[in-house]
């Protein structure tokens, strides 16, 4: 069906309308709604996802897509951070099957074009049956803690002077602890023990999974990587640097270590 057909049946869903690295709002802030938006997606629209499973609409507008009513484009990063948890996995969701879909377009077996499969979040091809399904990237954070004090570091492409929880991604083969012993090992020069699972959050930055653990230090001084971290430093809870923002797991896990 065409595009245009398509979008007179969106009336009342919730749209995530995608501009390079910013999302399309309403005025007051929220993903806007179809009957706002949809105005500018028949002409700028690359990629569309119908979704089922949340019943909203994620596109890629292309960079001169114009802006309709009351709309304006805000960035990813300030979104999330303004959102609840349920908003955010929403946006994740669409932002990360959008970028998927425009950059999955033909089977890697046999290089025809892929379709849309009719009941999995999957793509399938028609020549070979080939399957595939979206990609996530996992990442361990972790908020290791010596005693009373916590370990942050100071990203080396950071320009705020946040010191954020230590985080890496897991490679292939690894369980989630060995890649957490590992990023703290190659990152820090520490060895920690007495891994503990926090919670999880997906990341749109672009298509993570966030997996977050405390640990403790259990020996070795900081040794820092300096193609990755410009400073770490223990700190204790009267004298903290300045934190990521609220909304994201690292804050969380740094606000949680006097909660818990
Ligand atoms: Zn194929």
């Amino acid at each position: 069906m065409a595009l245009l057909d398509r979008v007179s049946s969106w009336e009342g869903k919730q749209t995530y309308f995608f501009r390079d690295r910013e999302v399309l709002v309403t005025g007051g802030g929220d993903a806007a709604r179809a009957e706002g938006a949809a105005s500018c997606l028949c002409d700028y629209a690359r990629t569309v996802i119908e979704d089922p499973r949340t019943g909203c609409i994620g596109a890629i507008l292309s960079p001169d897509a114009s802006l309709p009513g009351d709309c304006r484009f805000e960035p990813v990063p300030s979104y999330f951070y303004a959102h609840d948890d349920l908003e955010n996995a929403r946006l994740a969701r669409l932002k990360g099957l959008c970028s998927w879909r425009a950059a999955t377009r033909f089977c890697p077996s046999c290089g025809q074009p892929l379709r849309l499969h009719a009941v999995e979040d999957a793509l399938e091809c028609p020549a070979c049956g080939r399957l595939l399904f979206p990609r996530i990237e996992p990442c361990i954070i972790t908020l290791v803690s010596r005693g009373e004090e916590i370990l942050l570091l100071r990203n080396a492409k950071d320009r705020l002077g946040v010191y954020a929880c230590l985080a890496g991604f897991v490679e292939m083969g690894e369980t989630l602890e060995q890649a957490l012993r590992r990023e703290v090992r190659e990152e820090t020069g520490l060895e920690v023990d007495d891994i503990r699972y926090v919670g999880s959050q997906g990341w749109p930055f672009p298509d993570q999974l966030m997996v977050a653990f405390e640990a403790e230090w259990k020996s070795g001084e900081i040794r820092i990587q300096p193609s990755e971290i410009a400073d770490a430093r223990w700190f204790r809870r009267d004298a903290l640097p300045p934190l990521p923002r609220p909304g994201s797991i690292a804050r969380r896990l740094v606000e949680g270590k006097w909660k818990r």
